[in-house]
């Protein structure tokens, strides 16, 4: 009988923290797309001896504001370390990070798979400084020091994912914490979140811990994905073969779509860590910890929740507009303009639906429209009031979202305005149903279905604009009659 295996996922989480100078020194953290190369550089940064690094207090404010959102403890006392060895990316022989006594422990983060929710526990979270960037070109390699010392944070979770689903759930859930938080642009593209997973397999159902190996610089949600999942199948092969999963470290080959051996995994000892003798101890009192505490946003989770129960959303609308800070925010900036008689579900399905759809087409954010919340706000009380109908009003959006126009001004401009004069309507019908007898007849003959061509045909002459409550009683009434 087969073995069924379970695989064990942990995740390493390096993130960038946004701050306008490095972690050690008084250089700018620079767009590592456009900067030029090497711009961004100095003395502490690119490792000249007799140098002293001074640690940035904003970058240990970002760090505490992510803990406290994991609901880790924050050391009140945490140690710089040395983490020494030797690649070009790294000028000074060693890397300035925490290993001892991290900035803070034992957190938490909940997330949302098929079957509800589950707990995933973060180990640790620590600061710590990114490294130069290696471009290997026609057989050289080139350096760009722009990045070294850039405020990197670690957030490292226990292996307690046991599918590749829940290590995309957690990622994305930390990603949009981190956003959240404002600490992180989370614009994956520019490498400011990476990931690293510890992927071991074991026999269903068992507690044992195997062998794992570690995939190092997995930079999307997707290379993520399919990293682990290669992996999973990968050691399972190797165990239903009889053989044993070495200890390594492994790379992701994109393009071929399978990870590969960079080296024999080094145990913790071969970087032989000790405390940076440059930097003090990281001291967080409780009036630092309290006035971050004070700065810290409503996190996603909380919205979602809150939207479900305050706005009596579905928990897909209440996803979906809370999954970017500024989306929820438009979405209550608006509601605050709409008038008291329309629900927040019709708001709701005017964004989810129609806005969303613009703004994938012309692939922009809520951050770049030109419809302010308050004008689409007016936009919805103009078709709750009945003076353009509903597809009026999704025509009228369009415009709006292209020209930047006010609704009032559009329906104006076009003459939109929605016609729900009975005597006029009642016209239209008579004409409609005299130039049609035979769909007449076969409504008579019981062809009710008919009923809704004739209904176009009216909407049509009346070029969208006739209200539509008062046409349909108006085809029944005349039609009953005939
Ligand atoms: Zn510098």
């Amino acid at each position: 009988m087969a073995i069924k295996y379970e695989p064990v996922i942990g995740l390493e989480v390096h993130a960038q923290l946004q701050t306008k100078s490095k972690m050690f020194c008084s250089c700018a953290v620079v767009d590592s797309v456009s900067e030029t190369p090497n711009n961004a550089v100095c003395p502490v940064c690119s490792g000249m001896p007799g140098t002293l690094p001074v640690v940035n207090q904003l970058a240990v404010e970002y760090g505490i504001r992510v803990a406290l959102a994991l609901e880790c403890q924050v050391n009140p006392v945490s140690i710089f370390a040395r983490k020494n060895y030797f690649y070009p990316d790294i000028p000074k022989g060693y890397q300035i990070s925490q290993y001892e006594q991290p900035l803070a422990e034992n957190g938490k983060l909940n997330i949302k798979i098929a079957e509800g929710q589950k707990t995933i526990r973060v180990r640790r979270v620590h600061l710590e400084e990114d490294t130069g960037k290696l471009t290997h070109l026609n057989g050289s390699s080139l350096i760009d020091l722009n990045r070294a010392g850039v405020p990197l944070l670690e957030i490292v979770s226990e292996p307690d994912m046991s599918s590749v689903e829940e290590a995309r759930a957690y990622a994305e859930a930390l990603r949009d914490i981190l956003r959240y938080l404002e600490v992180n642009s989370g614009d994956m593209e520019k490498g400011v979140i990476r990931f690293e997973a510890n992927i071991s397999v074991r026999p269903e159902g068992t507690d044992v811990l195997n062998t794992r190996v570690e995939i190092k610089n997995l930079n999307s949600f997707r290379a993520l994905e399919r990293a682990t999942a290669f992996e999973i199948q990968r050691q399972e092969k190797v165990l239903e073969a009889g053989g044993q999963v070495d200890q390594e470290t492994l790379g992701w080959d994109e393009d071929n779509e399978k990870t590969y051996s960079q080296r024999s995994k080094e145990d913790a000892h071969d970087y032989r860590y000790f405390p940076d003798p440059d930097l003090p101890p990281l001291v967080v009192d409780k009036a630092w910890l309290e006035r971050v505490t004070a700065t810290l946003p409503e996190l996603p989770r909380a919205k979602n929740q809150r939207f479900m129960e305050e706005y009596e959303l579905t928990a897909y609308d209440a996803g979906v507009l809370t999954a970017e800070k500024a989306v929820a925010e438009y979405f209550e900036a608006a509601l605050k303009k709409l008038p008291e008689n329309i629900s927040p579900k019709s708001l709701a399905n005017w964004m989810t639906g129609d806005l969303f759809s613009l703004m994938n087409q012309a692939d922009t954010t809520v951050a770049d429209l030109k419809l302010s919340p308050e004008a689409l706000a007016k936009l919805i009380g103009l078709v709750a009031k009945g003076e353009i109908n509903q597809s009026t009003g999704k025509t009228v959006l369009v415009e709006m979202f292209s020209s930047g126009k006010s609704a009032a001004e559009i329906v104006e401009e076009g003459g939109l305005k929605q016609v729900s004069d009975e005597g006029f309507i009642a016209d239209l019908v008579k004409q409609i149903l005299g130039e049609n007898p035979d769909a007449v007849e076969s409504f008579k003959a019981g062809k009710e279905t008919i009923i809704n061509w004739l209904f176009g045909q009216v909407m049509k002459k009346a070029a969208g604009k006739a209200n539509p409550n008062v046409v349909r009683a108006e085809l029944d009434r005349q039609l009953k009659e005939a």
